[in-house]
């Protein structure tokens, strides 16, 4: 069955050209043009991932809906965003959307990097693979994280992340790199999504987030887990 796309986007030539490429990848697309519509689209269609535009019309901008979406949902998020956005855009990755494209973009770049969030959030792993580094345990299998014996949910990408950085401990991988092995990406601009990545799993699986005890920053390089 093909898996189903939401569209929340209010302009019209855009959403024309990215759902025929979708389509033509094989994807289902469902279309909301605002932020109510959009969630009420996301209830009934399920879809296994949404694509939000920041800018909408009437109530609820793309941030709010991001922000409702992630209360009770780990479905993948990307938003577009203009370039004038930035701000917005790095609240979106706090709120836990999984990526961003920037307006202008071409329809093949979608298409590439919806394949990448899905592949990413429904890849199957070996069975019972377990990862453990220090109190943390990953579940490859279930995508399921324990600290210290406690469950802790995370967005698919805070999964990669974090499973990149435990199975080395200690080594020290530039931001650069860590897209690489979570993402497939090396393109720079998209960097600082790996910080924001790193902040919200603090928030998440730290006792104390200011002071990491697990994700340390390597200054001037980049990040590494504990080898404690
Ligand atoms: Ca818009």
């Amino acid at each position: 069955m093909a898996r189903t796309i939401l569209i929340i986007e209010d302009e019209a030539k855009i959403v024309r050209t990215v759902r025929l490429y979708l389509e033509q990848a094989g994807y289902g697309v469902v279309w909301a043009t605002d932020g109510t519509q959009g969630l009420a689209a996301f209830r009934h269609e399920k879809p296994a991932l949404v694509i939000l535009d920041l800018n909408l019309p009437g109530q609820l901008d793309g941030l709010d809906v991001c922000r409702t979406l992630r209360r009770d949902s780990n479905v993948p998020i990307i938003m577009l965003t203009a370039r004038t956005e930035e701000a917005d855009r790095l609240i979106g990755l706090e709120l836990g959307a999984d990526d961003y494209i920037t307006k202008p973009f071409s329809p093949r770049e979608v298409v590439a990097r919806v394949r990448a969030v899905l592949r990413r959030a429904e890849q199957p792993e070996s069975p019972s693979q377990i990862i453990e580094a220090s109190d943390i345990r990953a579940d490859l299998q279930r995508r399921a994280v324990t600290v210290a014996g406690v469950p802790v949910e995370m967005t698919a990408n805070e999964f990669d992340l974090l499973v990149a950085l435990m199975r080395h401990p200690g080594r020290v991988y530039t931001r650069a790199q860590l897209l690489e092995l979570t993402q497939g990406t090396t393109y720079e601009g998209y960097e600082r999504t790996i910080d924001q990545h790193v902040k919200n799993l603090r928030q998440k699986i730290e006792p104390d987030p200011p002071q990491p005890r697990y994700l340390l920053t390597v200054r001037s390089v980049g990040y590494k887990f504990t080898e404690d």
